[in-house]
């Protein structure tokens, strides 16, 4: 399997903001991009007093313009770390480590995180998922409050839908409703795909909408019934449960969907590990957000 890059790699690729300006120019204009003024291709050469470029004819372009880069006083660099950071980490990158290695204060060590979150959501987009889909929800995030066994309070119902050596794709739910789920479903899952959950209760009319479904009923301790069982997506919220417990401590409702983001983003990329710092720094530069 691809392994995502080593660290020297990456500094060798990356020296200086130099660097990583000349990369996000040539991601976002390609080598032959036409000068919007005079028409002619590829003389763009670098200012030495300004990130940007000017043509022959005198004309600017600001790579940075339109990112999370441009106008921010944390160097180029820093920023291209912290990408690197998100895209090999396996549990996320909390603000206080960003804090440390970038040598920024804690508020623009968070808000940094938050950007690329917000990015790492946008390159997983949610294209239809199928075959065989395992279907459950969690309650995440929240504070814990008094002693062992009450319940957290301002917890989120997550409904997660993955399909077995596919795709994830979750969504904050308002609340656990057959109807509120089937929705979700119906938007996500492809008709005809085979469904396991451990619910059957809250998944029992997904057969009137097309689907195979199959349900184990953990509360009677029976995991797996032929090929129907949940421990995919069972998989799923432990990794992002143990991650937000061991690196945020606390994950407010507010923030969970830029978290939930970003570790759909891993999951949908973990076969390719190689591919996730360019598909970031992609969709960073070539973007309309303006956010
Ligand atoms: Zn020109």
């Amino acid at each position: 399997m691809l392994k995502p890059m080593p660290i020297a790699e990456f500094l060798k690729l990356f020296p200086n903001d130099e660097a990583c300006l000349d990369y996000l120019f040539s991601v976002r204009y390609g080598d032959e991009f036409e000068c919007p003024k005079c028409g002619e291709e590829g003389l763009f050469k670098k200012l030495s007093n300004m990130p940007a470029y000017t043509c022959s004819c005198g004309h600017h372009v600001h790579p940075m313009v339109g990112t999370p880069f441009y106008k921010s006083h944390t160097p180029l660099q820093k920023w291209f770390y912290t990408m690197y950071l998100f895209t090999t980490t396996r549990h996320g990158v909390p603000a206080k480590e960003l804090q440390r290695q970038l040598a920024v204060n804690y508020k623009t060590a968070w808000r940094m995180g938050h950007q690329i979150r917000k990015y790492l959501a946008l390159v997983d987009g949610d294209p239809p998922i199928g075959g065989h889909t395992e279907i459950d929800e969690a309650m995440i995030g929240g504070v814990r409050k008094g002693k062992r066994g009450r319940a957290a309070e301002g917890k989120t119902v997550v409904l997660g839908m993955v399909e077995r050596g596919g795709d994830i794709i979750t969504r904050i739910v308002p609340d656990v409703r057959r109807t509120t789920l089937e929705r979700h479903i119906i938007r996500h899952v492809d008709l005809g795909a085979a469904i396991s959950t451990d619910e059957l209760n809250f998944y029992k009319r997904l057969k009137m909408y097309g689907y195979k479904h199959g349900s184990v009923i953990h509360k009677a301790e029976e995991f797996v019934r032929g090929k129907h069982h949940t421990n995919t997506i069972e998989g799923f919220w432990s990794l992002i449960k143990r991650s937000i417990r061991g690196t945020h401590v606390h994950v407010s409702a507010q923030h969970l969907p830029k978290y939930l983001g970003e570790f759909e983003f891993r999951w949908n990329l973990r076969h390719r590990p190689d591919q996730m710092f360019p598909c970031l720094l992609r969709r960073l530069a070539t973007s309309q957000s303006r956010a």
